[in-house]
């Protein structure tokens, strides 16, 4: 993934999404761009195939389906820490919710108790899909994280 500033994984079915990256055998790639420190985005799916029972980018469990099958999809209003006091729209589709994490991880947004938004270092994961509203204030914290990983990088490869 040469020249790619930061990654999203987005939403859909994690077990798929496990699947292709194991058969297009793109997790070596993954890695590198992760411990390479270059940011990444995992939204719902993306959230699942990010945690520790996946490829451990997120110090945190993620619970499928967590809101219950029936519920399927919803929509709600969050706080979400950094992004200032006005709500988030956010829509939920067959979301999980962040059922554990380590310490080092920072809890962005709740949902009924549950964390729906983390960060763990240059990982942002998110339960609900920031794509499908108009608010680009979520997708903000990635660009910024994306932008100051890069430009660190570049101070990096300048001074060697
Ligand atoms: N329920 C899906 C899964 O477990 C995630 C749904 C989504 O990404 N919107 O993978």
């Amino acid at each position: 993934m040469v020249g790619l500033d930061g990654l999203i994984i987005p939403g859909g079915e994690s077990t798929t999404i496990a699947k292709g990256l194991e058969s297009a055998d793109l997790e070596p790639a993954l890695r590198a761009h992760h411990e390479a420190g270059r940011p990444i985005l995992g939204t719902c799916a993306g959230m699942i195939i990010c945690d520790a029972e996946h490829l451990g980018f997120i110090d945190a469990q993620a619970k499928r389906n967590a809101f219950g099958r029936q519920l399927q999809s919803f929509e709600a209003d969050l706080d979400v820490e950094g992004i200032g006091d006005e709500p988030l729209r956010a829509i939920f589709i067959r979301a999980p919710w962040v059922e554990s994490h380590g310490p080092g991880v920072e809890v962005l947004a709740e949902y009924e108790g549950h964390p729906v938004a983390i960060r763990d270092g240059n990982v942002l994961a998110s339960a609900f899909h920031p794509e499908l509203t108009e608010d680009p204030r979520f997708h903000a914290i990635f660009m910024a994280m994306t932008t100051s990983a890069s430009a660190r990088e570049g101070a990096e490869e300048r001074t060697r």
